[in-house]
């Protein structure tokens, strides 16, 4: 089922979510239905509470981009209980969007390698170095498991360049293809 994506402007997209237990309700319908709601809006990643819900369970899909980046072929993962460590590496700058803030892109600067600790779909725990691309989509999506979101990393002056986007989306006003849940 696809789900409608919470905008800017909602309150759940600024709390800090919650660690889910295995026996959580319809977890793997959950799950079934985030995927659903990322491939039809197109993204590479999405957490839950995008979806309304401030618990840490988040969506990735990097296969889209595996024609440019093969190491991705198949690429389709689900952290639970998903929580960073530690940020390494090189900063590296790079642009990036999100569902919840359709129509902007600015560039936002992140280390290039993560440690982090997750459960899979089967509950079992991993303990990894990420690196590359994978660490960037991380960092953004376990980003919204903190109520951060991308904008909260750009310089003052991007800020105040974006703040009329931001305004028309507190405002209900949200241009993209698929559905949304503003604030009004
Ligand atoms: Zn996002």
């Amino acid at each position: 089922m696809i789900l409608p994506i919470y905008v800017y402007g909602q309150p759940v997209l600024r709390k800090v979510a919650e660690d889910i237990t295995p026996d959580y309700p319809n977890l793997k319908e959950l799950i079934a239905n985030m995927f659903e709601t990322m491939d039809h809006a197109d993204g590479v990643g999405l957490a839950a509470p995008q979806i309304g819900l401030p618990i840490r369970v988040v969506v990735v899909d990097l296969d889209v981009l595996s024609e440019d980046m093969p190491e991705y072929k198949d690429f389709r993962k689900v952290y639970i209980n998903a929580h960073i460590l530690e940020v390494m590496g090189e900063e590296v700058s790079m642009e990036e969007g999100c569902l919840s803030l359709p129509g902007i892109h600015e560039s936002v600067k992140r280390g290039d390698k993560i440690h982090v600790r997750y459960l899979d779909e089967n509950m079992v725990e991993h303990d990894e170095i990420v690196e590359g691309y994978l660490a960037r989509v991380m960092q953004h999506e376990f980003d919204h498991l903190e109520g951060t979101m991308f904008i909260d990393h750009l310089s003052p002056l991007r800020k105040q360049m974006i703040k009329g986007k931001l305004n028309a989306m507190l405002k209900g006003k949200a241009r993209c293809s698929y559905r949304v849940k503003t604030v009004k």
